[in-house]
């Protein structure tokens, strides 16, 4: 049977190094990274995801900036919002909690935050230096598989990885990633022929579908890495799960190293965003971070 490759830890340990570093940036320099969060509405998960998010800021030794605003808000609103955060020398990441309501639109919203401060790396200006290999502020959900596959696998080169699922912020930016490390990238998604056969060909395998327990037990190949990116709430027998989009308990059993769901990849989802606020931090100052663990 597979390893379990246990992000909850992996995620702490990325935690510590954030507030390590973090004491370190005030003491030495007077520097305390800030994050400013903004939430336009009252989505239920997006609630949730935003006080995880200042929680953890907090614990790690950031100062985390709420910014609740009522659905109601204009566009002209969190866009003058921005402005005034990117120009904040205290905020050094910000983060717009995404979906936003229907009249405002997203993407505009996106281009208004300085790509120094986009710790979400979803600005065009950071996706074009991911694309072009250029160091860059990086997605936080591909940053944190990129991280969990180095301490799993002794080297990535070489090796031929498969991505399902081509959205803007996890299987584009992840075939990107992958490359940078020498990987061979196969990038599939809804229309791929023959899916299974292509999986069946991958030495780690990356599911960011949304669909649950897609990848079966008979598409992995032995040994395989697989990382599932997956989140969906299904009720089975009465009860509420969270299941991914691998089908557990058929691929534990063929491939090498696999990731649980929950506690995955769902926690280093924030620890890397906590690393983006320290790096975006310390590139303001033109500080060198020491790299990640
Ligand atoms: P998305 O809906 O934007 O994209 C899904 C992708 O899957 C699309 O590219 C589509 O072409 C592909 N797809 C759909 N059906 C397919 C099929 N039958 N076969 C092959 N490909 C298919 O989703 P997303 O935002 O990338 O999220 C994917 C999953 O990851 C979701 O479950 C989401 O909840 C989860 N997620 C988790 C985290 C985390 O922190 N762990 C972060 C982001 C997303």
């Amino acid at each position: 049977t597979a390893s379990l490759i246990d992000g909850k830890a992996h995620a702490a340990k990325l935690r510590a190094d954030v507030r390590h570093q973090a004491t370190r940036l005030l003491q030495e320099y007077g520097l305390q990274p800030g994050l400013a969060i903004v939430l336009v509405g009252s989505d239920p998960a997006s609630d949730v995801y935003v006080r995880n998010k200042v929680r953890q800021a907090a614990e790690a030794g950031l100062a985390s900036l709420e910014h609740r605003l009522p659905t109601e808000t204009s566009e002209a609103e969190l866009l003058a919002l921005i402005e005034q955060l990117n120009g904040d020398p205290a905020v050094h990441g910000i983060l717009v909690q995404l979906p936003l309501p229907a009249h405002i639109n997203e993407s505009k919203v996106i281009h208004a935050i300085a790509p120094s401060k986009d710790v979400d790396g979803f600005h065009p200006i950071n996706v074009g230096q991911l694309s072009a290999g250029q160091e860059t502020l990086i997605p936080c959900t591909p940053y944190g598989v990129l991280l969990l596959l180095r301490n799993t696998l002794p080297s990535l080169e070489g090796l031929h990885a498969v991505i399902v699922g081509r959205s803007n912020i996890v299987g584009k930016p992840m075939a990107q990633l992958l490359l940078s490390e020498h990987c061979t990238v196969t990038l599939t998604h809804s229309r791929t022929r023959n899916l299974a056969n292509v999986v069946r060909g991958a030495d780690i395998v990356i599911a960011a579908v949304g669909k649950p327990r897609l990848v079966r037990g008979d598409w992995i190949k032995p040994g395989a890495c697989v990382i599932d990116v997956g989140i969906n709430r299904v009720v089975e027998n009465g009860e509420p799960y969270l299941v991914g989009d691998v089908a557990f308990n058929e691929v534990v059993e063929i491939a090498g190293a696999i990731t649980p769901v929950p506690g995955g990849v769902g926690p280093m989802t924030i620890a890397c965003l906590l690393r983006n606020t320290l790096i975006a931090a310390c590139g303001s100052r033109g500080i060198t971070l020491s790299n990640a663990l």
